[in-house]
C-alpha cells in the first residue's frame, strides 16, 4: 500500500513530513485566525520544493510549526523538530548575525560545542566568504550577511535547508549572485531544499517541485515538478512555465 499524502509524496524515506490539520492563533482580544487548514506535504531526499503562497497566507506560520517554534497546533512533523539532530539548517530572512563578533565566530557559535573547531575552509572558499572571516558583520552588505546566513545554516552539514524568502530586499544582481550561490551549492552537496518564497519567477528558476498554497488557511492547491534540469532552464520555458501556471490556478499565480 502507498503511503504517499496529499502531494503526491512517499512520507517513507522523505527528509521531512508536514502534515498541519490546523492551526489557529487565539487571543482574548480579537477573533481567532485560523492559519493554516489540511496542509500535508513532504520533502524527498535531495529535492529542491518552493512553497508558494500570498502574502499572509501562513507560510511563516508553517515554518515555525515545522521548526519546532511553534507547538500549539493540529497535526504532527516527522523528524520531530525538538529532537536534537534534526537535521534541519535555517536561513531566516533577517540574518540575525551578532554583531560583536566575527563572520567566523558567528558560524562557528552555531554548531554544537564539539564541532565548534571543525576545518571551515571547505564552506567559506565556495561561498566567496574567505575573505571576510575576521571581519564584522557591519562592515558586510546586506547580501554578504545573506552568505554568512547560509554558510552557518550549512556548518552542522543538515540534511534539509530550509530558506524563508532568502533573496528579498536585494538589489537584482545581489539576489542573482546568490541565487547562484544557492544553486551551486545545493546541486554541489546534493541537500534538501524547501523555500518559502512568494516570487513566482525565482521558484520556477530554483525548484524540483513548486508547492502552491491557498490564500489564509494555507492549504495545498497544487503540487507541480518542473522536471527540465536547473542547468537546461531558460528564460523563454521559464515564462512559458509560469504562464502555464498562471492558467491552471488563477487566484494563486498572477498572470
Ligand atoms: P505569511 O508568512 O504567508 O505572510 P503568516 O504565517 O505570517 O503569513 O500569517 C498567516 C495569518 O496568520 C495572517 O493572517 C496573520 O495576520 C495571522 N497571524 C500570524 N501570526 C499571528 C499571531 N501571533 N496572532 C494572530 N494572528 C497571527
Amino acid at each position: 500500500m502507498s503511503d504517499a499524502g496529499a502531494d503526491g509524496i512517499a512520507a517513507t524515506g522523505a527528509v521531512l513530513r508536514v502534515r498541519v490539520a490546523r492551526k489557529v492563533y487565539r487571543s482574548a482580544r480579537s477573533e481567532p485566525v485560523e492559519a493554516v487548514r489540511g496542509l500535508d506535504f513532504a520533502v524527498a531526499p535531495g529535492e529542491v520544493v518552493c512553497l508558494i503562497g500570498p502574502s499572509g497566507a501562513g507560510k511563516t506560520t508553517t515554518l515555525r510549526i515545522l521548526l519546532g517554534l511553534d507547538r500549539d497546533y493540529e497535526g504532527a512533523v516527522e523528524p520531530d523538530p525538538r529532537e536534537a539532530g534534526s537535521g534541519i539548517g535555517m536561513v531566516f530572512q533577517d540574518p540575525r548575525l551578532l554583531p560583536w563578533r566575527t563572520v567566523e565566530q558567528n558560524v562557528r557559535l552555531a554548531l554544537p560545542r564539539e564541532r565548534r573547531g571543525r576545518d571551515l575552509d571547505a564552506l567559506f572558499e565556495p561561498l566567496g566568504l574567505t575573505p571576510w572571516r575576521g571581519r564584522y558583520p557591519g562592515a558586510l552588505s546586506l547580501g554578504m550577511q545573506r552568505r554568512v546566513a547560509l554558510a552557518r545554516a550549512l556548518a552542522d552539514d543538515p540534511r534539509l535547508l530550509v530558506l524563508d524568502e532568502p533573496f528579498v530586499s536585494l538589489d537584482d544582481a545581489a539576489a542573482a549572485s546568490l541565487r547562484g550561490l544557492v544553486v551551486e551549492t545545493v546541486d554541489r552537496l546534493g541537500m534538501s531544499v524547501l523555500m518559502v518564497t512568494h516570487n513566482v519567477a525565482e521558484a520556477i528558476e530554483i525548484a524540483d517541485r513548486l508547492l502552491l498554497l491557498s490564500p489564509r488557511p494555507a492549504s495545498l492547491v497544487g503540487a507541480v515538478p518542473l522536471s527540465l534540469p536547473r542547468g537546461q532552464r531558460n528564460r523563454s520555458w521559464a515564462e512559458a512555465t509560469r504562464r502555464d501556471l498562471a492558467g491552471r490556478f488563477p487566484g494563486v499565480i498572477a498572470d
